[in-house]
C-alpha cells in the first residue's frame, strides 16, 4: 500500500441515513396504518418511496456507495430478530398470520401479548428492541428484507452496500427470554447464530453485493476476554466462507481498545472506525498493530452524532495519517446518520449566520463528499469549500454567543467550596426537620400531574395567538390550583405546582436560557414512530430572569404547606440535547449548573423551602467505558452541587432518578449531597432501598411505591406493603413516600385513586412505628 493509492482510491459513504423523511411521511404512513387508516401496501410504498429518494439524494450529493437495509419501519435491532428468525414464542402466531401486523406487535404489544422491551441504544437517544432469546432458541435465516432493500439500491443504478447488526453485538444486547434462567449468557448461542448470518451472507452476494457491511458497536464496550475471543472466532468463521461478499466490520461510538487488534486482523477485507472526538484512541490503536494492511478502512470522521458543523482541515490531517495504514481509505460519518435531523434548510427561526454552524445529515453528506473529494483529488480541489468552512468555524469560535464573558468569569471563579453545603448533612437535616415539621415517612411527588387535552390545547392557542399571555397564565394557573387542592385535599405533605406550564423538562429551561437554539424540523427518532426535536446548546449559559419562581410562588401562595420548587438538573440538560463539541462537556455543565444555582437561589428567597433537581439522566449518560467513568462523575456530581449548594441549611435539597438499578453509580449518589432522594423502586419490590442501605447511603431517600409507567392503581396494602419492606432497609426517620416518577403521562382518575392509596398506605404504617 502506498498514501498515494490509498489516497486515489478514496471514496465517500455512510453508514445510514434518517429514516422519516422530510416531513415525517414515515411517522405519519405507519400510524396510519396502525389506525387502519392506511393499507399495508401504502404503507410498503411510502417506505419504498423514501427509501428510494433518500438513496437517490444520498447519490447526487456525490456519496459513492450508498447503505441499504438501514431503513426499518420500527427498529433495526427488532429487523435483526426478524431475520435471524428469533421470534419469541407469544408473537410466533401473530408473525406467521400477517407479518408486518406482527411485527408491529413485537414492538408495541397488543391486548394480550406483551411487547418486546425497549432500551437505549448505546449512549445514543435512539431505543432500540431487545431480543429474548434462551437455550431452546431456534435460528432461521430470513434475509428477505436485506435482499429486497438492496436489489431496491442496485435497480436504481447505485453501489449498494447492505448494513446488519452483527451477530456478536446482537447476541450482546440480547436478554434471556421471560422463561429462561437469568443467568443465561445469548453469547453461548453464537454457534448457532453463525450459520444463519452465512445463509444471509450467500443470499445477498447472491443479490449482488459487492460488500456487506457488518456492524459491532457493542465491541466499543468493556468486553471480557472470552467475548473477545467469541468475536474472533465468529470473524474467522465468517472470513472463511467461500459464499460471501466482501465484509467491512463497523465500529462507532467509541474507540474499540482491545477488540481493535481483534477486528483489524480477521480474515475480512474491512474496516470502519470512529476517529471522532471519542474514538480518536483508535488512531494510535490502528498504528500500534501495523494498519489494515492489503484492507479497506472506512474512516468516520465526521460526527454522526453532533449537529456541529466538521473542521475539514482537522479531517483531512486525520485522513492524512490514516492514509498510510490502509490500502483504502474511505471517508464517512462515525456512525449512521439516524442520530441527528435531516436537513438545516427548513429551519427559519435561527440566524442565518449561525445556521451555518450546524450540519444536520444532508449537510454531513455533503462534508463527507467534499472530504473524499479532497482526499482522491487533492485539497486543490476543494478550495472554496475549506475557505467556506474555515469562515464557518471562525465566526462561531469569535461569536459572541458562545464567548459570554460574563458567563465565562463566573465559571472560571468557581471554587470548589461554591459545590458544597456549607453544614454537613446530619445539622441540614435537623435544621430543616425543625422549619418543615414534616411527619415520619412524609408523603410528596415527583412534579408532574396529569397532561392534559387542554394544557396541550392551551399551549398551542397561544403558540398559534388565539390566546394571549395572560390567558395563557389564567388557565396555567386553574390548573395549579386544581393540582394544590387535590393534595390538600389528600392530605400530601410536600406539595408540588403539577408542571403544567411545561412541555418537557428540558425544552422548557432551554427555551428560557440564553445560549440554547431550538429548532423547528430538527426531528430525531427516539424509538419507533416517536421523534423528538432535542434543543441545541450552542453557546454560553445564561438565565436572563427566572424561569420557575412565578409558578411556584403562586402554587405557594395557595396553601400552607411546603411547595416544592422542581428544576432539572445540569446532565439532563445536556443529556437530552445537542451539545457544544468545542469545549469540554463538564465546562458546559459548570455554566448550565451555575444558571440554575440561580434559579435555585431566586426560589429559596421567594419562600420555597423544598427544592428538587432531577437528573434522571445521570446513569445513562455514562460512557461506554468504565475508564472514562471516574471523569465523567467527578463533573456531573460537582455540576449538581454547584447547583444546589448555595442554600441555607434548612432549605430541603431533592433530586430524582428514574431506574431501579445503579449499583455502579451508588456512590456518585451520594456525592451528590442532596438531602432527598427519590427513586423508581415499585417493580423491583424496593431493591433500590436495599442497594442504598449496603452502600450506607446516609440521607433520606424516597423508593417509589406506585409504579407509574402502567395505569394499574396501586391498592392501599400493596404500597403499605412495600413501605413495610423499604423500612426494614432505611430507618423510618429517613424514608419518604413518593411515586416511582412524574405523572404526567397519567390520567386523572387513575392518579386520584393511586395518590389517595399511597397516603392510606403512609398513615397505615406511621401507625404501626
Ligand atoms: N419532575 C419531573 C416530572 O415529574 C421528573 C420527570 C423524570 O424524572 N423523567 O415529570
Ligand atoms: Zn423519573
Amino acid at each position: 500500500m502506498t498514501p498515494k493509492s490509498a489516497a486515489a482510491a478514496a471514496r465517500s459513504t455512510v453508514h445510514g441515513y434518517p429514516r422519516q423523511g422530510p416531513n415525517r411521511e414515515l411517522k405519519k404512513a405507519i400510524e396510519g396504518y396502525w389506525k387502519g387508516r392506511v393499507t399495508a401496501d401504502a404503507l410498503r410504498a411510502t417506505a419504498a418511496e423514501l427509501r428510494r429518494s433518500n438513496w437517490k439524494q444520498l447519490a447526487e450529493a456525490g456519496i459513492h456507495e450508498v447503505p441499504t437495509g438501514d431503513f426499518s419501519y420500527y427498529d433495526h435491532v427488532l429487523d435483526t430478530t426478524v431475520m435471524v428468525g428469533a421470534i419469541p414464542e407469544r408473537h410466533r402466531a401473530a408473525v406467521e398470520a400477517d407479518a408486518l401486523g406482527g411485527y408491529f406487535a413485537m414492538a408495541r404489544g397488543t391486548q394480550d401479548v406483551a411487547p418486546l422491551e425497549m432500551t437505549k441504544w448505546f449512549d445514543t437517544n435512539y431505543h432500540y428492541l431487545v431480543a429474548e432469546l434462551g437455550p431452546d432458541t431456534v435460528f432461521t435465516a430470513d434475509s428477505a428484507k436485506q435482499v429486497a432493500e438492496l436489489k431496491e439500491a442496485l435497480a436504481l443504478g447505485l453501489t449498494a452496500r447492505p448494513v446488519l447488526v452483527g451477530p456478536i453485538t446482537y447476541l450482546l444486547l440480547a436478554k434471556p427470554g421471560p422463561a429462561v434462567p437469568a443467568d443465561f449468557e445469548p453469547l453461548t448461542l453464537l454457534d448457532r447464530l453463525l450459520p444463519v448470518y452465512a445463509e444471509i451472507l450467500a443470499d445477498l452476494r447472491a443479490a449482488g453485493a459487492e460488500w456487506v457491511q457488518i456492524d459491532e458497536p457493542a465491541l466499543v464496550q468493556d468486553r471480557t476476554p472470552a467475548e473477545l475471543k467469541a468475536a474472533e472466532r465468529a470473524y474467522r468463521e465468517i472470513g472463511a466462507l467461500a459464499d460471501r461478499s466482501r465484509v467491512l466490520i463497523a465500529s462507532y461510538f467509541d474507540r474499540l481498545g482491545d477488540a481493535l487488534p481483534v477486528l483489524a486482523k480477521a480474515p475480512v477485507e474491512g474496516l470502519a472506525l470512529d476517529f471522532t472526538e471519542s474514538g480518536a484512541a483508535n488512531l494510535d490503536a490502528l498504528a500500534a498493530v501495523g494498519g489494515l494492511p492489503g484492507k479497506r478502512l472506512v474512516a468516520g470522521v465526521v460526527n454522526g452524532r453532533n449537529i456541529w458543523v466538521n473542521d475539514l482541515e482537522k479531517s483531512l490531517s486525520t485522513l492524512a495519517t490514516l492514509l498510510g495504514l490502509a490500502d483504502r481509505v474511505d471517508v464517512a460519518a462515525s456512525c449512521s446518520l439516524l442520530h441527528v435531523p435531516l436537513d438545516t434548510a427548513p429551519e427559519r427561526d435561527i440566524e442565518p449566520q449561525i445556521l451555518r454552524w450546524l450540519a444536520f445529515a444532508k449537510q454531513k453528506t455533503a462534508e463527507i463528499v467534499t472530504l473524499a473529494k479532497g482526499l482522491a483529488q487533492g485539497t486543490g480541489t476543494i478550495t472554496a469549500e475549506l475557505a467556506a468552512n474555515r469562515a464557518d468555524l471562525a465566526s462561531r469560535a469569535g461569536s459572541p454567543i458562545t464567548h459570554d464573558p460574563a458567563v465565562r468569569s463566573r465559571a472560571a471563579a468557581v471554587t470548589e467550596a461554591d459545590a458544597r453545603r456549607a453544614q454537613p448533612y446530619t445539622e441540614r437535616a435537623a435544621a430543616q426537620r425543625a422549619h418543615l415539621g414534616l411527619p415520619l415517612l412524609p408523603t410528596t411527588t415527583i412534579g408532574s400531574f396529569p397532561q392534559t387535552g387542554e394544557l396541550r390545547t392551551a399551549r398551542a392557542d397561544l403558540r398559534a395567538g388565539r390566546i394571549d399571555a395572560a390567558g395563557y397564565e389564567e388557565r396555567i394557573k386553574a390548573e395549579i390550583q386544581k393540582v394544590v387542592s387535590f393534595q390538600e385535599k389528600t392530605g400530601i405533605d410536600v406539595l408540588v405546582h403539577g408542571e403544567p406550564e411545561r412541555n418537557d423538562m428540558v425544552q422548557y429551561f432551554a427555551e428560557q436560557l440564553t445560549g440554547y437554539l431550538a429548532t423547528q424540523h430538527g426531528w430525531v427518532q427516539s424509538y419507533g414512530t416517536r421523534y423528538v426535536r432535542p434543543p441545541i446548546l450552542a453557546g454560553d449559559i445564561s438565565r436572563p430572569e427566572p424561569m420557575t419562581v412565578p409558578w411556584t410562588r403562586y402554587a405557594q401562595s395557595l396553601t400552607s404547606r411546603p411547595v416544592k420548587g422542581m428544576l432539572t438538573g445540569p446532565v439532563t440538560m445536556l443529556a437530552w440535547s445537542f451539545v457544544r463539541d468545542d469545549q469540554p462537556l463538564g465546562d458546559t455543565a459548570r455554566q448550565v449548573a451555575l444558571a440554575l444555582r440561580d434559579e435555585v437561589h431566586d426560589l429559596e428567597t421567594s419562600g420555597t423551602s423544598v427544592i428538587q433537581v432531577d437528573e434522571p439522566a445521570l446513569r445513562e449518560t455514562l460512557p461506554l467505558r468504565a475508564a472514562d467513568h471516574p471523569a465523567y462523575l467527578a463533573w456531573a456530581t460537582e455540576a449538581f452541587r454547584l447547583s444546589t449548594s448555595g442554600v441555607r441549611p434548612d432549605t430541603q435539597i431533592h433530586t430524582h432518578m428514574c431506574y431501579a438499578e445503579f449499583g455502579d453509580i451508588v456512590q456518585a449518589i451520594d456525592d451528590l449531597d442532596a438531602d432527598v432522594i427519590s427513586l423508581e423502586a415499585a417493580r423491583s419490590h424496593m431493591q433500590v432501598a436495599r442497594e442504598l442501605a449496603a452502600h450506607g447511603y446516609p440521607r433520606e431517600a424516597g423508593p417509589g411505591v406506585y409504579d407509574i409507567h402502567s395505569p394499574r392503581v396501586p391498592s392501599a396494602e400493596e404500597a403499605a406493603d412495600l413501605l413495610r419492606t423499604g423500612l426494614k432497609a432505611i430507618p423510618a426517620e429517613r424514608l419518604w413516600v413518593n411515586p416511582d416518577c412524574g405523572l404526567k403521562t397519567r390520567a386523572w382518575p387513575e392518579t386520584r385513586a393511586s395518590l389517595e392509596n399511597l397516603v392510606a398506605a403512609a398513615r397505615t404504617v406511621r401507625g404501626e412505628l
